[in-house]
């Protein structure tokens, strides 16, 4: 049998995808390699609110979904979508991750890790990228108190903590942290930057820093951690004044600085055209790349340099792409 449509990524992205084809009564398999909102589970906060509204005035006025789109926590949203899975009955496959996809004249098959194979018409790829976290390499970072996602603040408290980054992640994990802890928060630019954030996390922060709750450290590079210390030094746009390294006592180590670029070599015998940024080149209104019928979204196209992507975006390009494909 030849699927109408393949989905690979069991996310946000994932979910709007297969539950439009599931409305458009399309013939579609919908695959995941763990549980469906596995990335989310692994990497959130356990006690994090997850924000659905904010990103973009477009998607809190126009995104319809039969699931909820409210601000939530991360427990809620974990079991409300899992349940609206269940209860849909969407064709949704867990533990199957995806290999391998090859071209075969005008369709596609898709084979999984453990070898098994299925053939469609269009593959929509929707796997992520936050599993996938950027690294400082710098010598000290295999230390064990090196982290790059906080599932459960309450494990610190009191402590001598160097958060890296300046993104909605970085600032929200520095938050959380400075309620318990000492926080010092590197960011390698002058300033935050309001456009790139969720306008609460902009606000919250600059309200910590005028309170002394967090120590921001701008135009700021990691050098080295040890066990006992971090050294950060000045970035080049640095102020020249600031030539010397600095050391600071340290405890712990929270790397936020995005995820890497997608790996795409699963693609075989295909070549996607890339952006200059390293990222597919998108060829219509939403989702098409430069293999026709091979369709990517969410935070597989998101540059986490310029922005972390959101789930309102990716559920919004999950719709997309299938009205665009089978309007
Ligand atoms: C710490 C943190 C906090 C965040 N907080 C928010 C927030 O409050 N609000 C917000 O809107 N956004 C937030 N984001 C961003 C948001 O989580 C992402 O933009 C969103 O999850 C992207 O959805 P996606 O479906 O593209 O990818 P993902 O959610 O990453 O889902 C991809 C899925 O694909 C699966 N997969 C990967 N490879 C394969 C394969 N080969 N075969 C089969 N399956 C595969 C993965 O297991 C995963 O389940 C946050 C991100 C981080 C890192």
């Amino acid at each position: 049998m030849t699927y109408d449509m393949i989905i690979i990524g069991g996310g946000p992205a994932g979910l709007a995808a297969a539950d439009e084809a599931d409305q458009k009564g399309l013939n579609y398999l919908w695959l995941e390699q763990g549980r469906f909102l596995q990335n989310i589970e692994d990497v959130y906060p356990d006690d994090k609110l997850v924000l659905l509204k904010g990103w973009d005035p477009k998607f809190d006025i126009e995104l319809q979904t039969r699931f909820p789109m409210r601000d939530m926590s991360k427990t809620d949203l974990l079991s409300l979508w899992r349940n609206y899975v269940k209860s849909t009955d969407l064709s949704l496959l867990e533990n199957m991750q995806i290999f391998l996809i090859t071209r075969q004249e005008t369709s596609f098959i898709i084979c999984s890790a453990d070898e098994k194979c299925w053939q469609a018409d269009h593959v929509v790829m929707a796997a992520g990228r936050i599993s996938q976290p950027n690294k400082l390499g710098v010598p000290g970072e295999d230390l064990t108190k090196v982290h790059y996602n906080l599932r459960r603040s309450d494990q610190y408290e009191n402590q001598e903590i160097l958060v890296v980054g300046g993104g909605d992640t970085a600032i929200e994990v520095a938050l959380k942290l400075a309620e318990d802890n000492r926080v010092r928060l590197s960011y390698r630019r002058s300033k935050f930057q309001a456009e790139r954030l969720h306008p609460s996390n902009y606000q919250l922060i600059q309200q910590a820093i005028v309170d002394n709750k967090i120590t921001v450290h701008f135009n700021s590079k990691v050098k080295k951690i040890t066990k006992d210390f971090v050294i950060l030094s000045p970035t080049e746009e640095s102020d020249p004044g600031w030539e010397t390294q600095d050391y600071y006592k340290n405890e712990e180590v929270f790397v936020c600085i995005g995820s890497q670029k997608p790996a795409l070599n699963i693609l075989q015998g295909m070549v996607l055209a890339l952006n200059k940024k390293g990222l597919p080149e998108i060829m219509d209104g939403c989702c098409t790349t430069s293999v026709p019928n091979i369709h990517v979204i969410g935070d597989l196209r998101v540059d986490p340099v310029y922005k972390r992507g959101s789930i309102a975006k990716s559920v919004w390009e999950g719709q997309m792409v299938i009205r665009e494909v089978f309007s």
